[in-house]
């Protein structure tokens, strides 16, 4: 085959086959790919790579702090004393490797996340269609582009049905390109003018293609231009940005108290190197600079999380987002319904019929609805003989099947000549196909919109005028039991237009109604009253009839009793200020088109709501962009949709959503109890170290203690509070307003005045040590520093709960954080070789029973807070 890059717009379609080594019929043998795949290589683009080990270690001795602190610890090595550098350094070194192993697990997350989000391709492989991640397309292969579809690599079309495809990525062009299978003449035509051609990355917006894979890779056009093709983005959330900008407003308030201990302690006559050390470790051990780092990594962390319970992030900061929804808008075919559809009733003139007798009968009137519910579909057969396509279809399908009309046989007699592609706008589909020397015309599609393009109806006897007003009560009457009705009808004409062809649509003959039922998915309703509770409002929009949707918003508890529904168009009807006022008012949208959502998410964010709205076609996708949180569908949505959200359902399913929202509470609730737990146990240093001067003391800690407790103590419970499971009540408060940051009211009073109270307890160890003339009052200042940052990472894990109904073994991986840093505490107190390094001094049993106890007063302060709250919350 011809490897080099060739002018494929000018060679003919046989020929670029027989140049590839390809076959129209059978597509690539398992063989050739394998072997293509091992010289071409996958068809992906250069990514980025992550970051090595080694890179992530140096990235830790980034912060001008930390570099401060190594070369104070050398000067101190140099002139002072070398063993407490060396110390310093080993702790430094700690930090940074609990540093590295987070930021591996984060980056190894996202590596997950984006290969989860690899898009797949159909293509034709040993004479079967079956579904292969794009990335192992070789060239050669023969592959499906359907409307909604990414072209997965560069493509020289076999066949173009309607085909229009937006090259806007490539030619800059924004009206979508007419593309045909002829071969053209001209070398030189640009990308944009070769019209047999599809390139990687442009979407499909209509029409059906076939065509074979002529480049893949970095040989595609994109090819150069990696970056444009949507991966998982990583954008700094809102909430990272706010927090960087506020440490760098702590961190000079800090260094202003780090300046004042410092200059303090001279005056007091403390050796010059100590007070400089003791200075510097306190500012790296106090300025939070670390925390927009770890909300990335909780982001990532939870993205992953939530990818396992099926809901695939593409976007973090939509991790965030998650937890201020406050409308879900829903579409219902297929999130809310299980979208199996399945035929139950039949009416044609001829009355009802239950769907399990159609087919009984000979008279034209059957056959030609037979014809026509098994030709008017685009259903494919799979290599193992399942139909696969759009479920409305299938449905139609296997009612035909079902009834002896065979699909395949009947293509044969009548050929395919025409179609007019199903949209969501139009909601009708239409095919035409040779029948002897004329053309017969099926369409179908939503009933009420066919029937006023209907002029007669076809009856046992023969074709007579319609009478509206009957199919219009029976289009309602089955609507209302929450049946989607479909209408089929039929027409013939002696030739194709030349110029619409949707002048076949015209002057058709109604063949009858199908009802089909989808029944609501199991759980959706919970899932619905959970976030009723939650103060989330689900709100459900569909392209379905009005009668079919409020059956189905009644059943899953959407809808009141007495609602009304609004229609697509009514809506436009309305002006933006009336929209406004209906949104808040109305649950349930029917016969809506995806232009009419983006002016529903609007209309609810004008009034300050947050929205996560569902969409699964090619023009979902700006009402996807527009919402707070755009949903895609990862089973039936298509490649255009997924791109454009910020989040993808991998099941479909409404209640994924739901869980999502949780997760992403759970994840910010963590966040912040991170940093409130950080910035409290910061707060009671800063409180220890900056009076106990002006108490007349002397410096409570050394610098080798101060870090210590930070940069390893902290870290590791502080790692484990961010796996801490989501709390009883997280799903029956209010959302999260958007807008508010990390630092709510009460975060800054605990962080004050816990802090303060953790700066008592251990400033009364200290005078009570140093009145009773206890030699090693320093180690006992420094032990019940640590325990009560432990009794405080206990009692905060639980913003409600009791820590005496929570139980201890709520969050293991906490528990054990605080009991090996008990141990470590333990050996540093009583392990002589410790007690050399860390200057400290074993305590007696009664001394240590002091360091233990102490602590207890922060859990007794703050779960009497906690029991305050609950009672005020009861009382609401
Ligand atoms: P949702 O918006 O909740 O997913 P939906 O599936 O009903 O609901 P659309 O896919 O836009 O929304 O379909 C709109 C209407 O078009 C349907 O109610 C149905 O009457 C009709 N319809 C759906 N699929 C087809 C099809 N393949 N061919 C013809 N008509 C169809």
């Amino acid at each position: 085959m011809s490897t080099s890059a060739q002018p494929w717009h000018v060679i003919a379609a046989d020929q670029v086959l027989a140049d590839l080594g390809s076959n129209r019929e059978r597509g690539l043998s398992a063989a050739a790919v394998a072997q293509r795949l091992a010289s071409f290589g996958p068809n992906a683009l250069t990514e980025k790579q992550r970051s090595g080990l080694p890179a992530l270690l140096v990235a830790q001795f980034r912060d001008l702090l930390i570099r401060i602190l190594l070369v104070a610890a050398i000067i101190a090595a140099l002139v002072g004393e070398p063993a407490d550098a060396m110390v310093i350094l080993v702790i430094i070194c700690l930090n940074a490797l609990i540093g590295v192993v987070q930021q591996y697990r984060a980056e190894s997350a996202i590596a997950a996340l984006r290969h989860m989000a690899t898009p797949h391709a159909r293509a034709l492989r040993d004479g079967h269609y079956c579904t292969v991640p794009a990335d192992q397309l070789v060239p050669g292969d023969i592959a499906i582009l359907e409307a909604g579809a990414v072209v997965p690599a560069d493509l020289r079309l076999l066949q173009a049905e309607q085909l229009q495809v937006d090259e806007s990525l490539l030619t800059g062009e924004s009206s979508p390109a007419e593309k045909d299978s002829a071969s053209l003449q001209r070398v030189e035509l640009g990308v944009g003018d070769r019209c047999n051609m599809a390139y990687r990355g442009t979407t499909v917006t209509r029409g059906r293609g076939l065509g074979v894979v002529v480049a893949t890779g970095a040989a595609t056009e994109i090819g150069g231009i990696a970056e444009l093709l949507g991966g998982i983005t990583l954008p700094e959330s809102p909430l990272q940005q706010r927090l960087a900008t506020f440490s760098q407003r702590l961190a000079g308030l800090i260094l202003g108290i780090c300046l004042l201990i410092f200059l303090a302690g001279l005056a007091r006559g403390e050796p010059w190197l100590l007070m400089l050390l003791t200075a510097v470790s306190l500012a790296v051990a106090a300025i939070p600079e670390a925390l927009p780092a770890v909300i990335s990594i909780s982001l990532a962390m939870g993205a992953h999380r939530m990818s396992r319970q099926k809901a695939l992030v593409r976007s973090l900061p939509a991790v965030e987002t998650l937890g201020s929804v406050s409308f879900i808008c829903c579409d219902k075919t297929g999130t809310l319904t299980l979208n199996r559809m399945h035929a139950e009733h039949i009416l044609t003139t001829a009355g009802e019929l239950p769907a399990a007798e159609f087919g009984k009968g000979t008279a034209p009137l059957q056959r030609l609805l037979g014809r026509c519910l098994a030709l008017s579909n685009d259903v494919r057969l799979d290599g193992d003989g399942a139909a696969s396509g759009d479920p409305t279809e299938v449905a139609l399908f296997e009612l035909a099947a079902s009834a002896g009309f065979d699909k395949a046989q009947l293509e044969c007699e009548l050929p395919r000549v025409a179609e007019i592609a199903f949209t969501s706008e139009r909601k009708l589909m239409t095919t035409a196909h040779r029948d002897g020397d004329t053309v017969v015309v099926f369409t179908k599609g939503a009933a009420e919109i066919l029937i006023e393009s209907c002029t007669q109806a076809l009856g046992d006897v023969g074709p007579a005028p319609i009478d509206r007003g009957y199919w219009r009560a029976a289009v309602e009457q089955l609507s209302e039991q929450g049946y989607r009705v479909l209408g089929l009808a039929s027409g013939e004409v002696a030739r194709l237009p030349q110029e619409q062809l949707s002048e076949l649509e015209r002057e058709l003959t109604l063949l009858g109604l199908v009802a089909l039922i989808d029944p609501p998915r199991p759980g959706a309703l919970e899932a619905v009253r959970e976030c009723a509770g939650a103060g989330i409002t689900t709100v459900m929009i569909t392209g379905d009839h009005p009668g079919t949707a409020l059956a189905i918003a009644r059943r899953l508890d959407i809808a009141r009793e007495g609602e009304q529904v609004v229609t697509g168009e009514q809506l436009d009807t309305l002006d933006d200020a009336d929209l406004v006022d209906a949104v808040t008012a109305n649950r349930v949208y029917a016969r809506v088109s995806p232009a009419q959502k983006i002016r529903l998410v609007q209309a609810l964010q004008s009034r300050g709501q947050c929205v996560a709205m569902t969409g699964d076609g090619v023009n979902d996708a700006p009402a996807l962009r527009q919402a707070n949180i755009g949903v895609a569908m990862g089973l039936r949505g298509t490649d255009v949709a997924r791109q454009a959200a910020a989040m993808i359902l991998l099941d479909d399913n409404f209640t994924t959503i739901v869980n999502a929202v949780r997760e992403g509470r759970r994840i910010f609730d963590n966040i912040r109890k991170f940093v409130k737990y950080t910035m409290t146990s910061n707060a009671g240093e800063i409180w220890t170290l900056a009076l106990a001067p002006l108490l007349g003391m002397p410096l409570p800690l050394l610098p080798i203690h101060i870090l210590w407790i930070n940069l390893v103590t902290d870290g590791l419970p502080g790692l484990a509070l961010t796996i801490q499971p989501h709390e009883g009540h997280i799903m029956q408060r209010p959302p999260r307003p958007p807008r508010e940051g990390l630092f709510t009211g009460d975060m800054w009073q605990y962080i004050l005045w816990l802090g303060l109270l953790i700066g008592a307890v251990s400033l009364g160890v200290q005078a009570w040590a140093l009145q009773q003339g206890l030699a090693n009052w320093q180690t006992m200042v420094f032990t019940v520093l640590t325990f009560s940052q432990l009794a405080n990472v206990m009692v905060l894990r639980n913003e409600r709960e009791s820590l005496f109904t929570s139980g201890l073994l709520q969050n293991p991986a906490l528990l054990g954080a605080v009991l090996l840093t008990v141990l470590l505490q333990l050996a540093i107190v009583y392990l002589p070789a410790l007690n050399a390094v860390f200057h400290t001094a074993p305590l007696t049993g009664a001394e240590l029973g002091v360091c233990l106890a102490l602590p207890l007063l922060i859990v007794a302060a703050v779960e009497t807070q906690k029991w305050q709250a609950r009672r005020r919350a009861m009382r609401r």
